[in-house]
């Protein structure tokens, strides 16, 4: 479920209210958008009611973690996927509750800022340890399958950080949310001790949304990642606090009624099990068709969805698009209509290799076992945006066939 998050608009101040996803924000006052920039996870805290007796000063927060995306992995001849959406406690302390339960989804959270006056206890338990214990759990979960475990990916994650606030009343601990005591002792007051005050660099700061190369304004959609100028036709993903030009091309159709789909089209070659051409991952997935001269003399690229989507249906994508390649011609940088927003990072592209190499496998027991010792490296990126016709309740690959749901998109945009 999706963090409602109120946030003041940085041209004018008025608040606005955005969704966990959001990065491209257009403020419905002063009708400036502005492109968030984040360094680490967003951090949030929850509204407080805490008692007008307490100074602002003496407030405290206790940081949870919450992962929000899906876990591929590889057990046995199984691929398997899970989709986690969890808030845990970033610090080990018995007196708090160990989780949020539903207050994240229940109010609205706020970004930290430096008006959050008071201290914030220090994150020990670093993001990775609680994706790990999701992970781990789940292959305890599904340990009716007795096989060695072969390879894990996050994808589509969202790691954030959410503060409870919490104080002190006359020796006893309270959770401000709720005013309900959590503890009494002096235990809590040394937690306080180790904490710190508001850092400015927690804070997104924001671009405006200006093309570097001609000065027009981009576009984008609020969750976009990717911001595009119809002036100059360029492509722009933010880098270190920065626009910078990214190689992008689009297969342009001659039809109407046409929607546009991106995809993160990766150069890849394999070490330890050596993949260099087309040719070489139709033999290692064994695709039941003989391999001729030209699949030796194609590059081998995989087409990985730019956008969210179910995890079933994102490995199927990535996998028929990948396989079916053959049949895309070259694009051109050449801005068109109807393009769908870029959601997924092209990191998380690179982390779903081995997934959509195992998706395409059709002996899995074959290949899954060599997936430990494989190093796939991406040579090349491109981001392609891919003709769709619009078929109802489908869209469907102008070149390849392939279909998707229209449903299936929509739901996407809430992941
Ligand atoms: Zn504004
Ligand atoms: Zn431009």
């Amino acid at each position: 479920m999706d963090l409602t998050i109120h946030q003041n608009c940085p041209s004018c101040g008025a608040q606005i209210e955005l969704s966990e996803a959001d990065r491209l924000i257009l403020c419905p006052y002063c009708e400036v958008r502005n492109f968030m920039v984040t360094r680490g996870p967003l951090r949030f805290v929850l509204p407080d009611k805490a008692p007008d007796h307490i100074d602002r000063s003496e407030m405290f927060y206790a940081p949870y973690l919450r992962f929000k995306g899906n876990i591929f992995y590889c057990k046995g001849k199984y691929l398997k996927y899970k989709v986690v959406d969890t808030t845990r406690q970033g610090i080990s302390a018995s007196a708090l509750p160990p989780s949020l339960g539903l207050r994240p989804q229940a109010m609205p959270v706020f970004l930290v800022t430096n008006e959050v006056a008071g201290i914030f206890l220090r994150q020990t338990v670093k993001a990775i340890t609680l994706l790990e214990k999701a992970a781990h759990l789940m292959v305890i979960d599904s340990d009716t399958i007795k096989a060695p475990f072969y390879h894990r990916a996050y994808i589509g994650e969202t790691v954030s950080c959410i503060y409870l606030p919490l104080y002190i009343d006359n020796g006893v601990l309270y959770d401000a949310v709720t005013n309900t005591l959590l503890a009494r002792g002096g235990s809590v007051e040394k937690m306080r001790e180790i904490g710190s005050a508001y850092r400015e660099n927690w804070t997104p700061h924001f671009l405006a949304t200006l093309c570097p190369r001609c000065g027009d304004s981009l576009t984008g959609e609020h969750d976009s990642l990717v911001l595009s100028c119809y002036n100059c036709h360029s492509s722009w993903e933010e880098k270190q606090g920065g626009f910078h030009a990214l190689d992008w091309n689009c297969v342009v159709s001659d039809h109407k009624q046409i929607y546009y789909l991106p995809f993160w089209k990766l150069r890849v070659r394999s070490t330890g099990v050596e993949m260099d051409t087309f040719a070489d991952l139709l033999r290692i997935t064994n695709q039941p068709l003989v391999i001729q001269k030209k699949h030796k003399e194609m590059e081998l690229d995989f087409w990985i969805p730019a956008f969210k989507l179910r995890p079933s249906t994102f490995l199927r994508l990535g996998k028929n698009m990948t396989l079916s390649q053959a049949k895309i011609p070259e694009g051109e940088e050449s801005m068109v209509k109807r393009m769908h927003p870029v959601t997924l990072p092209r990191k998380e592209a690179i982390q779903a290799l081995k997934s959509i190499l195992a998706e395409a496998a059709l002996n899995k027991r074959k290949l899954l076992p060599l997936l430990p010792e494989m190093s796939m490296h991406p040579l090349a990126t491109e981001l392609t945006y891919l003709p769709f016709f619009d078929k109802g309740h489908d869209f469907v690959q102008e070149q390849t066939g392939i279909a998707l749901a229209k449903s299936v998109l929509r739901f996407g945009r809430k992941l």
